[in-house]
């Protein structure tokens, strides 16, 4: 088969099964409502659980750090691209979050493909959460360890896999908050099991950085863990983009050492620096705005839980309505637009077959009567 063949082929299965994908363009994504086609609609379906996208110190921050800096760091951190923003940065997120070291990186893809690639040689093991992000569990397939996944969230599985023979390290990888599910890994459970194996264990934080625990320090801080390796994101509650990973100096300079993504890639933007230190000023002041979330996530649930929809058991921002079939599932993602409610549909391969939802995502800057009018719409299209 010729490339131009398997392409077709593999674009036609896609389409078959209703679960082919297409971006749309959107005059305004971000924000409690997004604008498409000239029309808004209350948007469910961001992870700017906290409204920073579009809060007006944050806006500033980056314009004066862009009228301070310019707009490009002008070459990787190994070479002229490291500021003393990128610094001042790293600093704040250690003294937050209580670890020696911080290292930037663009995406929370690129930090998470970085440090496992750095880290996970042949003889090793990568024993990861079967539900892990994507670019976790590329990154363990990719490199030369061994890659197994135990069943989500379940510490004897992880155990078991624990206890089998490995010549070199164990690596445990899972995540503080499931991004299609939205529930919380026991991570104290986990942490205990890779420590008593002598494993080391790396936490992405991704959805639950800047919503969780004391000052919005995330999943580890509130259940009490320091993983090794944290990896926090900042598309999600920090409402910008870029991550970090928090580790021990001697990680961290290992990583400078071997971590390509970071090596071989233009740094960010010492105005984006700027950018996400005002965003965690306001994330570790934030108090009022976690409660709000909190809220909404409880009104949510409550009325919720009379939709003929499969509500999961879920604490966080993060609420998917199971609805089955992919076909059925976007047809209410479409009927509930036209209503004015952006919800997105997530079909497989991202969830597990059968199980294509609406990932309802809340967020603070949502009201209490956005929250009503969400769940009377779904009460009419659901005929409850
Ligand atoms: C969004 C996400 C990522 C990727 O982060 P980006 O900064 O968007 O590249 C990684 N891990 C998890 C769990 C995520 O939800």
């Amino acid at each position: 088969m010729t490339w131009q063949q398997r392409i077709e082929q593999q674009l036609a299965q896609r389409r078959a099964d209703d679960s082919f994908r297409t971006r749309q363009v959107h005059e305004r994504g971000s924000g409690r409502f997004l604008v498409s086609s000239g029309r808004r609609h209350l948007n469910f379906s961001s992870n700017d659980y906290l409204g920073l996208s579009q809060h007006p110190d944050v806006i500033r921050a980056w314009q004066k750090g862009a009228e301070e800096y310019g707009v490009g760091s002008g070459g990787s951190g190994h070479v002229t691209g490291y500021g003393e923003a990128h610094k001042q940065l790293e600093d704040e997120l250690c003294d937050w979050l209580g670890y020696p070291r911080a290292l930037l990186f663009i995406s929370g893809f690129a930090a998470n493909q970085a440090a496992i690639a750095a880290l996970a040689q042949k003889q090793d093991r990568i024993i990861a959460d079967r539900l892990s992000h994507a670019s976790l569990l590329e990154a363990a397939m990719l490199s030369p360890a061994q890659l197994r996944r135990f069943a989500h969230n379940d510490v004897q599985a992880l155990d078991g896999l624990l206890a089998g023979d490995c010549e070199g390290g164990q690596l445990v990888v899972t995540e503080g908050v499931f991004s299609m599910d939205g529930d919380q890994a026991p991570l104290g459970d986990i942490a205990a099991a890779t420590r008593r194996a002598g494993g080391w264990l790396l936490v992405d934080d991704a959805h639950g950085i800047g919503v969780l625990g004391e000052e919005g320090r995330g999943s580890c801080y509130q259940q009490q863990v320091q993983p090794e390796i944290l990896i926090v994101t900042f598309g999600k509650a920090f409402g910008v983009s870029g991550a970090a990973v928090l580790c021990s100096a001697d990680v961290a300079d290992y990583l400078l050492q071997f971590a390509r993504h970071l090596i071989y890639s233009t740094a960010m933007p010492p105005a984006q620096a700027c950018t996400l230190s005002a965003a965690l000023r306001v994330i570790r002041s934030g108090e009022e705005r976690r409660e709000r979330l909190r809220r909404n996530i409880a009104d949510f649930r409550l009325g919720a839980a009379r939709l003929p929809l499969g509500l999961r058991d879920s604490q966080t921002a993060i609420q998917p309505l199971i609805v089955g079939e992919n076909a059925r599932t976007l047809e209410l993602a479409a009927r509930m637009r036209e209503r004015g409610f952006w919800l997105t549909a997530i079909r497989p391969p991202t969830v597990p077959a059968g199980s294509a939802r609406l990932r309802v995502t809340l967020t603070a800057d949502h009201t209490r009567d956005d929250i009503a009018a969400l769940l009377e719409a779904l009460y009419d299209e659901t005929g409850k």
